[in-house]
């Protein structure tokens, strides 16, 4: 009966009974706007809550299940206006008792001579078993403490428990029964309905529903995604506008630059002028480990176009890679006439308004920023050229994003991320690879050390050793202000760290900071002001200060490898010995190895490798809900037999709909990948 339910999965999560506008904000923190979002926000992981024991055999060492029947209820007044609810329960093997406090109204809720499941930890209070402040539930109830339970990432004032009940609520009432995948292929794939696979990726009946429901939500991503870069591809490779240059001005380019091109950014150079004067656009990825030299390529394409008066755009995925980069290229192009501006969301209106009429009237040649770019109101007078950086979730979209903003644009996408050729291929359709092998010939390999908690020490000698011979040092935490004991906060090393050097001056960045604080700070450790940066991993990617020699991972447990290998890459940008040093406090097996692999491995085509081997069923449950950089996508990749139905079937779909049958799926696959981009706010940390 769809009729009778209330929303759809592009509503307001507001419409959730319980939300109102300050969870709407925490929710919206964590990248949840609609309904949608919401049921795809999946568990990491499952509490199993099936088997309860007899209350005689629960343990005061860890939370358990009992169930029994309620006998009594009493409500006690204390001191102050608080209270106390008293229930007495009992099972086959005795009599035990759970205590509410501040809860008067369950005296009235509950119902005697009903069974009931509690879960919580029980103490021995005068010879009695109690349970204080249990999860409760009627046993049977639609809301069952027992069962498979979902364990949701936590981020900003978000808790399981109403996590649990808002996706209950939604469940309950989203019509989930009109599925966009055709029933055709849902029978050859043997996929499970919608309603199903929410249903139990959330509240699993069984391992074997868990499994069904998995299996149909990778499907559906990759299949969207297939989706896309089929509707991208078409016909969107079409004539462009000759950007020729003469060889003098490329030599005056290269002339200006501050050192000799590497071989490999030579050659990729090259492919990328051949792809410029052809008459095809270009759909180019380039990868290159970090530091390799991908910037400076960039500018060669961007320093061409607008010799022949063509504008071009780049993209970065944080405020302060787009500011980085808007400074060392304005740097460099403008010595050579071109003009250069940045475009990021914190500006202020006028300030963006001038932008913007500049880039609309040709003003600007070059236009660097952050998404702020691929707003509606940002148009060009003759793009020609788009560059991402380290983002290339938007690789797949860009091209119809920008399509309306100039013609035949050329896409460049630009990533320290080793992708093999076959998956790559596969995934990205048509695109063509330059990889950049080799580095500047001036470095050296950084030395990494893999540390705990009894040689933590060393880190900190060897790092004011560093800061004596002048050089500048990162040290990276998970958090920004955790009360976890067991949980390095950026909060709390700073303080550890003005005391133990007092001669540097060290400085706090995260997210949390204005973007005006934040660029101020990056601009202070550049020039040598700050020379020690505590950071969460807002500098993950692409932060380019050569002096630094030093970055001191804690808590290395709490990242991933390829992560690590982006921060180790924030250091071994010159010609002096660089060091990196991973704290690792977990006695996990995965946590050592990749702690070990980073002490190892400094090639990140190997990295990545043993990166995928190590990422467990929480990791691609949390990937299917970012699913959308192309990291991601290629991590569901893996499941190369999912991968090959999914090809077959957008194939068979994009015949269709070129013969003349409706593009609704199409559409619609595509409309989510867009609104899970716009939606995606990994940048928040
Ligand atoms: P990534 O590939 O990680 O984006 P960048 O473009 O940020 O690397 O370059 C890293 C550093 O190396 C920068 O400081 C840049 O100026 C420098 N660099 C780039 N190419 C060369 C080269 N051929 N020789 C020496 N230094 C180079
Ligand atoms: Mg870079």
């Amino acid at each position: 009966m769809p009729e009778s339910y209330l929303h759809g999965l592009n509503d307001d999560i507001c419409s959730i009974k319980g939300i109102g506008a300050k969870k709407k904000e925490q929710l919206s923190a964590a990248g949840i706007e609609t309904v949608g979002d919401l049921l795809s926000y999946y568990p990491v992981k499952y509490k199993d809550r099936r088997n309860a024991v007899r209350a005689m055999d629960a343990g005061t060492e860890r939370d358990s299940l009992v169930t029994g029947r309620l006998i009594k209820v009493q409500l006690r007044p204390l001191s102050g206006g608080r209270s106390m609810t008293e229930c007495t329960l009992r099972d086959d093997s005795c009599v035990f008792y759970a205590v509410f406090f501040n809860m008067p109204y369950l005296r009235k809720t509950l119902d005697t001579g009903a069974d009931y499941s509690l879960f919580g930890r029980m103490r021995v209070r005068n010879g009695a078993r109690v349970w204080t402040n249990p999860e409760f539930s009627k046993t049977g109830g639609d809301r069952d403490v027992r069962g498979i339970l979902p364990v949701y990432r936590h981020s900003a004032g978000l808790t399981d428990i109403n996590l649990r009940k808002w996706i209950r609520d939604a469940l309950d009432t989203t019509d989930l029964d009109t599925d966009w995948i055709g029933s055709d292929i849902a029978e050859e794939r043997r996929l499970c309905g919608q309603r199903y696979a929410y249903s139990n990726i959330h509240f699993p009946e069984s391992e074997q529903h868990y499994k069904k429901a998995r299996y149909r939500l990778i499907y559906e991503k990759l299949l969207m995604y297939q989706l896309a870069v089929r509707v991208n591809g078409a016909g969107l490779r079409d004539d462009q506008t000759d950007s020729s240059v003469t060889e003098t001005d490329m030599n005056e380019f290269y002339g200006g630059l501050p050192f000799e091109l590497t071989e490999g950014q030579s050659k990729c150079i090259e492919e990328i002028m051949a792809d410029l004067s052809s008459k095809r656009s270009m759909n180019r990825l380039v990868q290159g480990d970090v530091g390799c030299g991908k910037t400076v390529v960039a500018e060669a394409a961007m320093y061409r176009c607008a010799k022949s008066g063509l504008q071009s755009a780049m993209m970065a995925p944080t405020e302060i890679l787009a500011r980085q980069h808007f400074e060392s290229i304005s740097k460099d192009l403008s010595k050579h006439g071109i003009r250069c501006g940045l475009l990021v969301s914190g500006m202020k209106p006028a300030e963006r308004r001038s932008v913007i009429d500049d880039t609309a009237s040709g003003r600007i040649d070059v236009l660097i920023g952050t998404h702020a770019l691929i707003q509606k109101d940002v148009l060009f007078s003759d793009l020609a050229l788009v560059i991402t950086d380290e983002q290339h979730r938007f690789g797949v979209a860009q091209r119809k994003i920008f399509a309306n903003k100039g013609r035949g644009v050329n896409v460049c996408v630009m990533s320290a991320t080793p992708i093999p050729r076959t998956l790559a291929a596969t995934v990205f359709g048509d695109m063509d690879f330059s990889i950049i092998r080799s580095m500047p010939s001036n470095r050296k390999k950084i030395i990494t050390r893999a540390l705990d908690a009894h040689t933590r020490e060393r880190a900190y000698i060897d790092m004011g050793r560093e800061l004596e011979k002048g050089g500048r040092a990162y040290v990276i935490a998970p958090s920004i202000d955790s009360e976890d004991d067991d949980l390095y906060s950026v909060q709390k090393l700073f303080e550890e760290i003005k005391e133990r050097y007092p001669g540097y001056t060290a400085a706090l960045l995260h997210g949390r900071l204005p973007a005006e604080e934040k660029a101020s700070i990056m601009d202070s450790f550049k020039e040598g002001r700050i020379q020690i940066l505590v950071s969460t991993i807002v500098i993950e990617v692409g932060i380019d200060v050569p002096e630094a020699t030093v970055i001191i991972i804690e808590n290395s447990e709490r990242f991933g490898l390829a992560q690590m290998h982006q921060l180790r890459g924030r250091v071994g940008r010159s010609s002096r010995q660089s060091y990196c040093y991973v704290i690792n406090y977990s006695n996990t097996e995965t946590a050592q190895t990749r702690a070990r692999a980073m002490a190892e491995i400094s090639d990140g085509f190997e990295i990545s490798e043993v990166d995928y081997e190590l990422r467990g069923p929480g990791d691609i449950m949390g990937t299917m809900q970012s699913g959308n950089t192309s990291n991601d996508i290629l991590l569901l990749s893996r499941y190369t037999d999912i991968l090959e139905n999914a090809i077959s079937d957008a194939d068979k779909i994009m015949e269709e709909y070129r013969g003349g049958g409706s593009l609704t799926d199409v559409e619609y696959a595509y409309e989510r990948l867009m609104h899970a981009d716009a939606a995606d706010n990994s940048n928040v940390i």
